[in-house]
């Protein structure tokens, strides 16, 4: 028997390993299964080749439990180890090489994937003592038996195994014993081995006999190994993937809308197979589903740094040994073979939707809703993805009918175009809520789309910036006739008195709350428009939209009220006989204000006369007193006068119920302001 020190400079190695690497510890059985699957190919390869002249037999790697003894082993039939090649595998090169890795990333394991790197040294994060006992393919040579207790010492015996094949048989530490939990071992074979090539049998399958469960002699193979991504496209119908959808999500109760396979092999190897998940809300929930695998080897569900952003929606497989993974995601970024592989992924997903697109536009149409999110994401975070689905990206319209941009603007321009040479497009985020607003705008033959998706603020901006000739706004924004401008409004009829006094009526009964602030606006509408509406200027709702998503001016906007207009149109018949009724009313209440106004005015402006080509150390003091005395009882005949109309509007029911309907008509009238419209208008139809 010989004994020996393996190569690690450090005595206590292991139990910093198996502190630093807790986290990812039950990738030990992942890295001893990979190993035995390499074993079994190589083995494959050699009978293949000729080299080795014997039946293979059962190739079946399994992996055993047994509590008692409180072992885990991992048996194969592959090539095995000669005595000279466990001193230089397991001595040497593994132990070495485990060394190296620890010493590269040992200020930085947070850092680094955690996932490759260790392979069979991880079995020392679980274990007290390994063994392995194992044949080589070789005749000739014979079985050994290598037993290392985890410090640099080890044993290396002959033994008497007759089978070709390894045995690594894990004496499983105290701190460990969940691994000897059969249910462990099945979950973590099926999170890591599902797919591997060559198959893996844990337990016997049972069989109902006799009112029980009996084992039958048959293994219990836990893994396919002839994964649909290998297959041709060509052989591929679509049941199999909507089932392989399943096989990955047992869970997931929905179908996915599309899928794409990828096989490429050239300038490198990639295979895998992506599906649409339907995507309404919540981004989160959808992310990190897409698998990793290595020559079908699991590595990992997080996908971030590999794809772009936008694509950790997307569910399914990839499978490529050329993803390097024993390096941080940040450096991940800057691969050279990762970013061809994103690109490549990005491309493809963006043909896929685009052939959708031309053969089979009803189908995308019928989808949309549920990918719309996705896509949205994907043009305002990638711009070659930005540059592909420009052309296919679909708007809805309030009829429900469906165009690209292109054909949209060509069908609005003849109507929409606005002075300036701008097509407007008009749209609403909520049918029912801007009703009122979607009928006006149809009425002039115009077309509203509807744009309800939590990103759409940000992704008209976007659109905006990269179409310089388009501005979106919502039927709400403005009047129709300033929303799309084609020619200079006309002129109002009223004076600004007039506006200030009419102002004065309609302010002092407007909503008072914290979330709305309103400014009185006049509009010299067509007299079939509405008397009175609310508007709200696209460009802080917007912002306030944009807010609701987050970042850094979201609380900045969402703090803000909500700033409104109040439109009067001049020309409606109600409004102008308000207009009467008020100069009427007034009239004698004004007449003393407006008198007084006149002298303390005239003064003013000779006193202002006096001291206009004075410098300011010129000035008396007992002039500038004089100025502010008159300043001061301007302002309060002024306020005095205002409060004539305050009055006016409060004796006028007809006020306040013009604001409320133009609130209604916006949605915006809620709880009790509600209930006193509704108080107000059942007194009004009793008159
Ligand atoms: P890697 O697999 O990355 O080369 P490992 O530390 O996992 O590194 O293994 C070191 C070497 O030991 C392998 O390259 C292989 O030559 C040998 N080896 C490990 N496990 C087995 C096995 N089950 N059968 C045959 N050889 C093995």
């Amino acid at each position: 028997m010989a004994t020996g020190k393996i190569g690690i400079t450090s005595e206590n190695i292991f139990p910093v390993i198996k502190k630093f690497l807790y986290s990812e510890q039950e990738i030990f059985l992942r890295e001893l299964i990979s190993n035995a699957v390499d074993a079994t190919t190589k083995v494959k390869a050699l009978a293949r080749k000729g080299e080795l002249k014997e039946d293979l037999g059962d190739l079946t790697v399994r992996v055993s439990v047994d509590k008692d003894k409180k072992t885990i082993t991992v048996s194969d039939r592959g090539i095995g180890m000669s005595e000279e090649e466990v001193d230089k595998y397991i001595n040497q090169i593994a132990f070495s090489s485990a060394g190296e890795f620890l010493e590269k990333y040992k200020d930085s394991i947070d850092a680094i994937i955690g996932h490759f790197g260790l392979g069979f040294y991880s079995a020392f994060m679980v274990s007290e003592k390994v063994e392995i006992v194992t044949k080589s393919w070789q005749s000739d040579k014979k079985a050994v038996r290598w037993v290392c207790d985890g410090s640099p010492e080890y044993t290396l015996e002959e033994t008497d195994k007759t089978d070709r094949g390894t045995d690594i048989i894990l004496h499983i530490d105290n701190d460990s014993t969940e691994y000897l939990e059969d249910s462990k071992i099945e979950a973590l074979l099926k999170k890591y081995c599902l797919f591997l090539p060559v198959p893996i049998g844990f337990g016997k399958e049972k069989e109902w006999k006799e009112d029980k469960y009996v084992e039958t002699g048959k293994d219990k193979i836990i893994n396919d190994t002839d994964p649909l991504w290998l297959k041709k496209p060509v052989d591929v119908k679509d049941e199999d993937y909507k089932a392989f959808y399943k096989k990955l999500y047992p869970t997931s109760f929905e179908d996915p809308l599309f899928n794409i396979h990828l096989n490429v092999d050239y300038p490198f190897n990639l295979t895998g197979i992506l599906y649409f998940p339907k995507i309404r809300t919540n981004l989160e929930i959808q992310k990190n589903k897409i698998q990793l695998y290595c020559n079908q080897v699991f590595v990992t569900d997080s996908v971030e740094g590999i794809v772009p952003e936008f694509l950790t929606l997307l569910h399914g497989v990839l499978d490529s040994p050329d993803i390097p993974l024993n390096v941080s995601r940040s450096y991940l970024q800057s691969d050279s073979n990762v970013k061809k592989i994103s690109n490549h992924i990005t491309k493809k997903v963006a043909d896929k939707l685009s052939d959708i697109f031309k053969n089979n536009r009803e189908d995308l149409e019928k989808k949309w809703d549920d990918l719309k999110l996705f896509i949205q994401y994907g043009m305002l975070t990638n711009d070659k993805f930005y540059d592909s689905a420009k052309d296919f990206y679909l708007f809805k319209n309030t009829d429900g009918k469906w165009f690209t941009l292109e054909e949209y603007k060509n069908i609005v321009k003849d109507n929409q175009t606005d002075k300036n040479n701008t097509v407007i497009f008009l749209y609403a985020t909520d049918k029912e809520a801007q009703y009122s607003f979607i009928e006006a705008a149809k009425s002039k033959a115009y077309d509203v789309l509807i744009l309800d998706s939590a990103f759409d603020a940000h992704f008209v901006n976007q659109l905006e910036q990269k179409n310089q000739n388009i501005r979106f706004m919502r039927v709400d924004s403005d009047t129709l006739d300033k929303l799309i401008r084609k020619e200079d409004a006309p002129k109002s009829s009223l004076t600004d008195s007039q506006k200030t006094d009419i102002s004065a009526v309609f302010n002092s009964q407007t909503p008072k709350n914290t979330k709305m602030n309103f400014t009185v606006e006049f509009d010299t509408l067509s007299a079939e428009d509405l008397p009175v509406m609310v508007t709200q200027s696209e460009f802080m709702r917007r912002m306030k939209d944009m807010g609701k998503m987050g970042g850094p001016e979201a609380s900045f906007y969402n703090n803000l009220p909500d700033n409104l207009n109040l439109v009067v149109n001049e020309n409606h018949p109600v409004v102008k006989e308000l207009f009467k009724d008020v100069e009427e009313k007034t009239a004698n209440s004004v007449a003393p204000f407006d008198g007084e106004l006149k002298g303390l005015k005239a003064d003013l402006e000779s006193l202002e006369k006096l001291t206009k080509d004075k410098k300011e150390e010129e000035i008396t003091s007992e002039e500038k007193a004089k100025k502010e005395e008159l300043q001061k009882k301007i302002s309060d005949v002024e306020n005095n006068r205002k409060k004539v109309f305050e009055d006016y509007a409060a004796s006028n029911i007809k006020v306040k119920q013009l604001i409320d309907l133009a609130l209604l008509a916006n949605n915006m009238l809620k709880g009790e302001d509600l209930a006193k419209f509704v108080k107000r208008s059942v007194e009004f139809v009793g008159k």
